[in-house]
């Protein structure tokens, strides 16, 4: 009889399968402008945008954050780049017994926090204590909805003064030929700073998690107007984001090694322990595809955010190719082809 692999949760193609055979195949899911076989960051129904996420983070407490901290971001993120205003958010927790009364505050407090940074409350949730040995000390799902940001039209009318656009929400299937690929900033930071506080790795860098509610960054974006696409490169990293997005939307995507923003502790990190930047799960980072004309305004109004300083360019969608090519520092070009597993289990 098959049994679940770790690989099943990894996020990348191994993950679409699972999703395809337990979820699509089984759960009713036939509403929704983007409905749930669209597997996008979050769902619309109504116009409403909902998403749910569940934390499973090992160590639960890392360089720059905690579970808190990423289940506030995640959320909020997932609600953000569908190009929605975060309203609302649900939080239900399953503690272990034995866990450490003062160590749950201090997450609660952090997801207060991020939940304040990002001008969101809580509105519902539920605890669960399971006996211990049966969770890994604690899990967090959060929920969220949001409402369709007040800029989303502004965005649109600006994508369709350049090109035919049918959509009325950015997501994963609308990237066009000549869409200009942006970066919010530096990629690999969260899961390199999680690996480091981990047993057996034990390994000294400076890298702290990038996680942030990047709602924000997102909204001055959509303010700038010509976004066609938004996706936060999770789990599996940009390498799955950017084959999601060709897939997707039918289109080949370039990428320019020398314009991906990487911290050179990152790079050597990555190089000692043999995996790739690219495939690292991120939790405060977003990638736009933004119509050519717009896409220097974009850049501008996301690099007047905190998170945004280190911004970039890193390729573009052509018809030309298929699939994801990067192009090399030495001039070379290869493919990026979608993680099969996951370099950093359990990264959120
Ligand atoms: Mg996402």
């Amino acid at each position: 009889m098959s049994k679940i692999t770790m690989a099943q949760g990894a996020g990348g193609e191994r993950m679409q399968d699972f999703i395809r055979k337990f979820v699509l195949s089984e759960l009713r899911h036939d509403i929704g402008e983007i409905p749930l076989s669209a597997l996008d960051d979050a769902a619309v129904v109504e116009g409403i945008v909902f998403t749910t996420d569940t934390y499973t983070v090992k160590p639960l407490f890392f360089p720059g954050g905690d579970i808190g901290l990423l289940a506030v971001a995640g959320t909020v993120n997932d609600l953000s780049v569908m190009g929605a205003t975060p309203m609302a958010l649900s939080c239900a927790m399953i503690v272990e017994e034995g866990f450490d009364e003062d160590g749950l505050l201090k997450i609660m407090r952090s997801m207060s926090a991020a939940a304040d940074d990002a001008g969101v409350s809580f509105v519902t949730g539920d605890t669960k204590v399971v006996e211990k040995g049966a969770a890994d000390g604690l899990f967090v799902n959060t929920s969220g909805i949001g409402r369709r940001s007040q800029h989303l039209d502004g965005n649109i009318e600006r994508v369709r003064a350049s090109r035919e656009y049918e959509w009325s929400w950015p997501n994963d299937s609308a990237i066009a030929d000549g869409d200009v690929l942006i970066a919010s900033g530096q990629v690999g930071n969260h899961g390199v700073a999680l690996l480091s506080f981990r047993e057996g790795y034990g390994f000294e860098t400076s890298v702290k998690t990038d996680a942030a509610p990047l709602n924000r960054l997102i909204e001055s974006a959509l303010e700038a107007g010509g976004v066609t696409a938004m996706k936060d490169p999770t789990r599996g990293g940009i390498a799955n984001l950017l084959n999601e997005w060709a897939e997707k939307s039918c289109i080949g995507l370039t990428v320019r090694e020398e314009d991906i923003p990487l911290n050179p502790s990152v790079i050597s990190a990555c190089e000692m322990l043999g995996i790739d930047p690219l495939e690292i799960g991120n939790e405060g980072k977003v990638v736009l595809a933004v119509v050519p004309e717009a896409a220097e305004d974009v850049l501008k109004a996301i690099r007047t955010s905190p998170e945004g300083r280190q911004a970039g360019i890193i390729g573009e969608a052509t018809s030309a190719i298929d699939g994801v090519v990067l192009e090399t520092h030495t001039g070379g070009r290869r493919l990026i082809e979608p993680p099969v597993g996951d370099p950093v289990p359990r990264i959120c």
